[in-house]
């Protein structure tokens, strides 16, 4: 079906250009944090592009967006895509971005050349993928598809005790439709790899089989503070080198294990004072592991540690794993492949190292990635880049797998 139709090479740069306009730092990248007045400024280009292309808009109670097309039979699901428009404070101008527009550039192109498909499309963009502003990642799609509570998200506070419901509500995007009734048989998102293997091994698509498992925990290390020059070595009780322990020890778990990654990128020291000890430390903690068993030993492996270091060092040391993402499976993957061959375009089989709306909507449809690489596989960086052949490529593959998985719907 429609084996000639490619999409607007141009047209999409220049969309993706007019939208990192957005929130667009010094550094050439983007700092648009979720629910603030720049998202909801990208919020309404998107929804301007959508209806001019002919789409009926739905905001659901989460802030999620829904523009859809129709089909010949409206009784079908939808096959949807979408990603998100949030960016990290330094973020870069494709993370989240490309997916949403490569949405918006196949809906243009079944628009111009008149194209009914079989089912409906839906174009949709998450609210607060990031994580940013607002704990925890993908809040939207998670609400969406029921992991999360709806009202325990929308009353989150940011740092400034701003609410998530009230500023969803300033920039006119707190919708009524329920999160989760929109009528989906499929879901697709294109992303930037955000890592550098496509690069590596020379291949234009990734076809994404598997989302890696994530765990966050919220670590807070428990001393005493005393003062650095008159309290001897053996009568402290210093929370940062406990946590510097840990920390080291988060790094030598992900080393041991395949695919193993560990990070910690906050932390909080009290009193923060150059001639006090640290009486605590809080700091986060990140594993992740595309194999579940394996992100189990290393989350044994971690709490055990912090046991230790309880004992060893006389503070106390509090884990709390508030964030348990499980590996997901992208069954709808095969279109993604299919498409990449029938287009001629080189691909691999990866994972995703990241989290992604994707992995949510897997939950519910069958789901499937389509992997496209960035320079360096740099990402959450100002300085993310890709090229308009690489976007070009990732978007020609969505709108085929999209077309395939509506012919297919029942
Ligand atoms: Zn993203």
């Amino acid at each position: 079906m429609y084996s000639d139709l490619r999409i607007n090479k141009q047209r999409l740069w220049d969309s993706l250009m007019e939208m990192a306009k957005i929130g667009a730092t010094e550094k050439g990248g983007c700092n648009r944090l979720a629910a603030t007045a720049l998202d909801g400024q990208a919020r309404d280009l998107f929804v301007s592009w959508c209806r001019a292309a002919g789409c009926s808009i739905t905001v659901d109670k989460m802030g999620n967006i829904f523009a859809r097309r129709e089909g010949k039979n409206p009784d079908l699901p939808a096959v949807a895509t979408g990603s998100h428009l949030d960016t990290q404070p330094t973020g870069g101008k494709f993370d989240g971005v490309f997916g949403v527009l490569a949405g918006v550039e196949v809906l243009r192109t079944l628009h111009e050349n008149n194209i009914e498909t079989n089912a409906p499309f839906e174009f949709a963009v998450w609210t607060n993928e990031e994580g940013s502003r607002f704990s925890p990642a993908m809040q939207g799609s998670g609400v969406y598809v029921g992991r999360f509570d709806l009202e325990a998200e929308l009353n989150k506070t940011d740092i400034n005790g701003l609410v998530l419901r009230d500023e969803l509500k300033k920039i006119g995007y707190l919708g009524d439709a329920e999160p989760g009734s929109r009528n989906i048989g499929a879901f697709f998102e294109t992303h930037i790899e955000q890592g550098p293997i496509l690069e590596d091994e020379d291949k234009e698509i990734g076809v994404v089989r598997l989302g890696q498992g994530i765990r966050w925990y919220n670590i807070v290390v428990t001393g005493r503070e005393s003062h650095a020059g008159t309290t001897p070595m053996h009568l402290r009780a210093d929370a940062m080198s406990a946590a510097a322990l840990i920390v080291t020890e988060i790094e030598t778990i992900a080393l041991a294990y395949a695919n193993g990654v560990g990070t910690v990128g906050f932390m909080d020291v009290y009193p923060n004072s150059r001639n006090t000890i640290p009486g605590t430390v809080k700091f986060s903690g990140d594993l992740r592991n595309p194999d579940p068993k394996v992100l189990e030993e290393m989350d044994a492996r971690l709490k055990a540690f912090c046991a230790n270091i309880e004992k060893s060092r006389g503070v106390t040391v509090e884990v709390d794993p508030f964030w348990y993402f499980a590996p997901v499976k992208f069954s709808a993957s095969d279109n993604v492949k299919i498409a990449a061959e029938k287009l001629g375009y080189s691909h691999m089989d990866i994972y995703a190292g990241a989290g992604h709306d994707a992995c949510y909507m897997a939950d519910l449809v069958p789901s499937g990635m389509v992997f496209t690489p960035c320079k360096d596989g740099i990402s959450h960086n100002e300085i993310e880049s890709t090229t308009s052949e690489q976007c070009e490529a990732g978007c020609n593959v969505l709108l085929h797998a999209m077309l395939e998985a509506s012919e297919s719907m029942q």
